[in-house]
């Protein structure tokens, strides 16, 4: 048994790979990966899938869900062509997606003006206290911030149309969906496999768009008017998508999911901060819940090799931190079991048993 904390594409729920196992060898008399698009058994999976976004966030009328491809990284093109009306767009800089964000707004001659950036402490806190200008076309950022691990607490009060890049966080707790006019996350944190990325949009920006370039397929009001099926939609992806919503909902739903989600970041970081090896680097109010940062403490840094075994050794997969930030990162994503999360906690503690 393996205790997955990968950062994504990370662990879905146990009955939800079984029943896509399943979905591959027959899905009607097919399989799922030969099924025509088209065909109505397909569409009424599409179909289910994008209710399914509506019941668990409580999505209000007025608002369309769709999946599109190309991950997060397109949606960062995809959500600043559609919500550009040709004037500034302000943006939050919490780091290495935040900055991919703004970098492609400008590639598709967005003016774009940084709010806020975390950069100079190495993105280890959110902003707070920065001006909006009340004129933006919108304003973007990164709700939890998977390689740092920190996670915006409080909604963003502003009038400004709100964009938020919700790709490690969304599915694990409550949202008011009706704050943002757009949402987008790529599939392969809490949604399902990677190859799907969810949009979930007010219907009323649709087609208000300020710019020459416009590709069909990035055009969200086109999307919305095909029922995401403007083209061949990624399958699978969207299938398992709908599965795990489904176990999603019959496990208590978004509410419940944070419940768990709380317990288990509560229990991780009691143990950093008692555990005399370790260390957050993360401002404490900005802590994720999501994906928890931790490191051994300088004059710790050579058990790193000894600890690294010692985890490996317990079935931990995934721990090692991204390259860009070292340390190690405990991702707790909705289907984490909280028993995984007490496998790593004791580990820790053992090894400062014998270490410390
Ligand atoms: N935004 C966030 C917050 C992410 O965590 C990631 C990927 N980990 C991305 C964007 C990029 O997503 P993708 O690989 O789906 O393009």
């Amino acid at each position: 048994m393996k205790h997955n904390f990968g950062a994504g594409p990370c662990i879905l729920p146990q009955t939800v790979f079984e029943q896509a196992a399943k979905g591959v060898l027959d899905f009607n008399g097919l399989s799922i990966l030969e099924v025509s698009h088209r065909h109505k058994d397909f569409v009424a999976v599409m179909e289910e899938a994008r209710e399914l976004v509506k019941k668990a966030l409580n999505v209000p009328d007025g608002y369309t869900v769709l999946y599109l491809q190309g991950g997060a990284t397109l949606g960062f093109t995809i959500s600043a062509l559609n919500m550009t009306r040709g004037g500034k767009a302000g943006y939050i800089n919490t780091g290495v997606w935040a900055s991919g964000a703004i970098k492609e707004a400008k590639i598709v001659g967005v003016d774009v003006e940084v709010l806020a950036s975390s950069e100079d402490k190495n993105f280890s806190y959110i902003p707070k206290g920065y001006a909006i200008p009340s004129d933006l076309d919108y304003l973007h950022y990164t709700s939890n911030n998977t390689i740092y691990g920190t996670q915006f607490q409080e909604q963003i009060k502003t009038t400004v149309p709100l964009v938020c890049d919700m790709s490690s966080d969304i599915f694990s707790k409550e949202i008011n969906v009706s704050d943002f006019d757009l949402i987008y996350a790529g599939a392969q944190k809490n949604l399902g496999p990677a190859g799907a990325t969810l949009y979930i949009v007010k219907e009323e920006v649709l087609g208000q768009f300020k710019t020459p370039f416009m590709p069909t397929y990035f055009n969200l009001a086109k999307q919305h008017e095909k029922e995401s099926m403007l083209n061949t939609p990624p399958v699978f992806s969207v299938y398992v998508a709908m599965l795990n919503l489904r176990d999603l909902i019959a496990t208590g739903g978004v509410k419940a999911a944070e419940e768990r989600n709380n317990a288990k970041a509560g229990l991780l970081y009691n143990e950093i901060d008692n555990n005399p090896l370790f260390a957050s680097k993360v401002a404490v109010e900005d802590r994720s819940k999501m994906n928890v940062a931790f490191v051994l403490k300088d004059e710790y840094a050579g058990l790193e090799e000894a600890f690294n075994k010692t985890w490996n050794d317990a079935g931990i997969v995934g721990l090692k931190g991204h390259r860009s930030t070292g340390g190690y990162r405990a991702s707790l994503y909705n289907a984490l079991p909280l028993s995984s999360v007490q496998v790593l906690v004791d580990v820790m503690k053992e090894f400062a048993t014998k270490n410390a």
